[in-house]
């Protein structure tokens, strides 16, 4: 079977979580999620938790040298052979050059790169309302995906908080940071031919039914 090494890219809250949590019970590839991967780094207090605490915080990026090996060590994986959904990554031009690098090197390459778009105001709606578990990171919304139970998950009934980071000043800078050195990515992806556009602002069932029928043609494309 041909490799699906897919990357999710979209500003913060455009709904590129809700949308691999799908993709991963239809497709069976493992989820690399770097924002998840650092939260767990942190709550473990492990020295890569340690350094990236700071940075997530205030809403900046890690340095790359922080998060690129992570990366590349799980795509280089026995359980990412048939391929991968990165969530997060790239976030930088130097993140994009380094996971080509990488790629190269395994004689592999990306399938696709699914840009999940939303406009600023939308996304500050979405990050404003969100609430994840504590256990897992599943994650709604109070608007427009609340729990069946006030306050909990409907998944494993962990209580349901906000993210430091998803307060509304931090919100504003992660845009910034996002339009300034995350924005290029997409010309980047584009000239490659590689950019697949989904609007983000659709409900997630549409917008999962964009994804997978762009997927199953990508999958024909590759067997042909
Ligand atoms: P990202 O991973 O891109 O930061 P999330 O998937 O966590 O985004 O979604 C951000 C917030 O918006 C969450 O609270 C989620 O429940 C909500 N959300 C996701 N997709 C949609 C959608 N299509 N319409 C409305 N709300 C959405
Ligand atoms: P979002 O809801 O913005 O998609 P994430 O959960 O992906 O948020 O990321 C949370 C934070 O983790 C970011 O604000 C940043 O500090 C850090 N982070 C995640 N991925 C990367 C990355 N590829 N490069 C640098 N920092 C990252």
């Amino acid at each position: 079977m041909s490799e699906l090494n897919l990357i999710l890219l979209g500003p913060p809250g455009a709904g590129k979580g809700t949308q691999a949590e799908r993709l991963r019970a239809d497709f069976e590839l493992p989820y690399y999620a770097t924002g998840d991967i650092l939260r767990a780094a942190v709550k473990a207090d492990t020295d890569l938790g340690r350094e990236a605490r700071e940075y997530m915080d205030r809403g900046d990026l890690v340095p790359d040298e922080l998060i690129c090996k992570v990366v590349i060590d799980r795509v280089d994986s026995d359980e990412a052979r048939d391929g991968f959904v990165l969530d997060g990554f790239p976030r930088t031009v130097g993140q994009a050059e380094e996971l080509h690098r990488a790629l190269e090197g395994l004689e592999r390459q990306l399938t696709a790169t699914l840009l999940i778009d939303a406009p600023d105001e939308e996304v500050i709606r979405r990050l404003s309302g969100r609430r994840v578990c504590l256990d897992s990171g599943h994650t709604y919304h109070v608007e427009f995906d609340p729990p069946k139970n006030d306050g909990f998950c409907d998944q494993d009934g962990s209580a349901l908080v906000q993210r430091d980071d998803d307060k509304l000043e931090t919100v504003r800078h992660r845009l910034e940071v996002f339009h300034q050195q995350t924005k290029p990515l997409v010309e980047l992806y584009e000239r490659e031919g590689l950019l697949r556009r989904f609007d983000g602002t659709r409900s997630p069932e549409e917008v999962n039914g964009h994804i997978r029928a762009t997927l199953a043609t990508l999958r024909l494309e590759e067997q042909i």
